[in-house]
């Protein structure tokens, strides 16, 4: 159970165990997208033009900028593709979403309506939330909360750091002072 408490909150702070999520797939994606975009930039695209293009730092600028662009677009679409199961969102519709839009807009839209990343309660395997304090199916506490002003706590701190209010006569669950 404990190890279960210190991998929800890793998952939601640290910013190296979110990008574990971009799959192999699209990091070959992206590589192969950087790579169509300077064969486009340096050897397509002169043969079309017949008069002299724009100067050589330009050329550089927009290809490696494009390149770039490319690139990061196949990194989020694989990112989206693992990061919305675990938020309980249809990963087709948003991959589908992600294809059609165009300049990234659809990757814009799935970080503005994300759902909360959906776990599943220890004890009865229900789906909570994870601003869930309580299982609503059958009650056990999956975050610490304060006993004061119901906010969320961290299982370690001894004292809300919203209302300074003493953790310890709260009589929380034995489970949740597993890192005390
Ligand atoms: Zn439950
Ligand atoms: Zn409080």
């Amino acid at each position: 159970m404990a190890t279960n408490y210190s991998n929800r909150e890793e998952s939601q702070t640290s910013f190296s165990s979110e990008l574990k999520l971009i799959p192999r797939w699209s990091v070959a994606a992206a590589i192969l997208a950087f790579v169509v975009m300077e064969y486009l930039f340096w050897v397509v695209f002169p043969h079309e033009r017949h008069h002299p293009g724009p100067p050589f730092g330009l050329r550089l600028y927009f290809a490696l900028s494009w390149g770039a662009l490319a690139s990061l677009y196949m990194l989020m679409v694989g990112y989206i593709s693992n990061d919305s199961p675990r938020r309980g969102m249809s990963v087709r519709i948003w991959m589908i979403i992600c294809l059609v839009m165009p300049g990234g807009i659809g990757a814009v839209l799935y970080f503005l309506l994300r759902q909360p990343i959906i776990s599943l309660c220890p004890a009865c395997g229900t789906h909570v939330q994870s601003e869930y304090h309580f299982c609503p199916q059958c009650a056990y506490q999956v975050s610490a909360s304060c006993g004061n002003c119901y906010r969320s706590v961290r299982i370690t701190d001894l004292y809300c750091v919203n209302c300074g209010h003493d953790l310890a006569s709260d009589n929380r669950p034995a489970r949740l002072h597993a890192f005390r």
